[in-house]
């Protein structure tokens, strides 16, 4: 067989969607499973955006679109996210495109040259897909580690050790996946102070998850002073309107919108026009679905973290955000001789019936944090007791 290319060696993947797997087939085999592990809203998109897909269908909308989106949507995409954020931004600086996850690719293909040494920084914990598009872009990964005692941010000192001459990019994420923490205006205030020192380096803010909060205010590093500039927000529709299948998500930067233009017109021309309509209905019309999606979530929220923290071994933490609990399971390991988190994680999907990840599926382990285990809590509060009250069963029974 012909060989392939080191790049395509090297591409990474989401390990939920392995996981994923792993729990169909069980479930498919009879095994009866209560899953924590997707990544997405489990309400079904609300009716007055289904609507305007289907007007959008029996309109003739069935088109390609301008790469960058339809103009409608990228004026109520530059309209809701400088709302959010306490910016004016222009529609020109907003490209739509199919998920706020192309434009990770896109950015990091946008700032590094391949196999020259450029830097990009991304916390660890994290989002799976920063690193791996990183090692295929033939740019090098610098980890920034989160502290659990900081609520999940990092130590400004930590990033400013890691700046260096080759240094383009660093990529936040708040809320963040995997342990819900959010950055606070003060956390995003020192990190703005390290990076005033060094103009050169781009902010990938990965704000996918900024309509989810519950605790404090969401802050975007880009609405700090001199940081606009140099920030590519990037949001969409896929966690605040339940969309994760419509493939919309939208990205805004002055510099590199028509960049990111021309990536779409050489990858997949443009998001699909039926769902561009059905985001437009979801920015610009009734916002109740939105707000009782995220109530329930909040109301799940303090359920699990509440649960979780009565389970012999665990410790969570309240997430301020997103719809993800990280509870410490140092000391269940222990108690149950578990080497780690992931023989943990086994052992929870077989014995309990129970699926969860492991934090090593969003990057090495960090010396000194201990052990941790991610919950999706976008699921039924009745699969979040009965998920729960079968890992607690399992940790008594297997305590030794
Ligand atoms: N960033 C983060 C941190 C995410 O968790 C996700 C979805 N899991 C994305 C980006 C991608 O979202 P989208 O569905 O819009 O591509």
């Amino acid at each position: 067989m012909p060989k392939l290319s080191r790049r395509a060696e090297a591409l990474g993947t989401e390990n939920a969607f392995v996981v994923l797997a792993e729990v169909n087939r069980l479930i498919r085999e009879g095994a009866d499973i209560v899953s924590f592990c997707i990544g997405q809203p489990d309400f079904p998109t609300p009716v007055h955006v289904q609507d305007a897909a289907v007007e959008a269908v029996r309109s003739g909308r069935h088109g390609y679109t301008p790469s960058a989106g339809i103009d409608e949507l990228r004026a109520a995409a530059a309209e809701s996210m400088g709302k959010l954020r306490g910016l004016a931004i222009e529609p020109d600086e907003v490209v739509v495109g199919a998920g706020a996850k192309p434009f990770i690719g896109y950015t990091i293909a946008s700032v590094t040259d391949y196999g020259a040494g450029d830097e990009v920084i991304y916390p660890v914990p994290g989002f799976p897909i920063y690193e791996s598009q990183i090692v295929a872009n033939g740019a090098v990964p610098v980890a920034l580690p989160l502290a659990e005692a900081r609520g999940f941010a990092f130590d400004p000192a930590a990033l400013e050790a890691r700046i260096g001459p080759k240094t383009r990019l660093l990529i936040l994420n708040t809320p963040h996946n995997p342990t819900g923490g959010l950055l606070t205006r003060a956390d995003l205030e020192a990190i703005a102070a390290v990076l005033r020192r060094h103009p050169d380096v781009w902010v990938y803010a990965d704000e996918i998850y900024s309509k989810l909060v519950y605790d404090g205010e969401f802050v975007s590093i880009a609405a700090l002073p001199g940081m606009r500039e140099r920030t590519i927000i990037s949001d969409g529709a896929s966690k605040t309107y339940a969309m994760t299948g419509w493939r919309i998500g939208f990205t805004a930067n002055k510099a590199l919108a028509p960049v990111f233009t021309r990536w779409i017109t050489n990858t997949e021309s443009c998001a699909s026009q039926i769902s561009q309509w059905a985001a437009l209905q979801a920015l610009t019309g009734p916002q109740g679905d939105a707000e009782v999606m995220k109530e329930r979530f909040h109301a799940r929220r303090d359920l699990i973290v509440r649960l979780l923290n009565a389970v012999p071994g665990f410790r969570c933490a309240t997430p301020g955000g997103a719809f993800y609990a990280w509870p410490n399971v140092t000391q269940a390991c222990a108690l149950i001789g578990a080497r780690d988190s992931e023989e943990l994680r086994r052992r929870l999907l077989l014995e309990a019936g129970v699926a969860v990840l492991a934090d090593v599926h969003f990057g090495p382990r960090i010396e000194g944090e201990g052990q941790h285990i991610r919950f999706s809590y976008a699921t039924s509060e009745s699969a979040i007791e009965q998920g729960v009250a079968r890992i607690d069963a399992f940790m008594r029974k297997a305590t030794r």
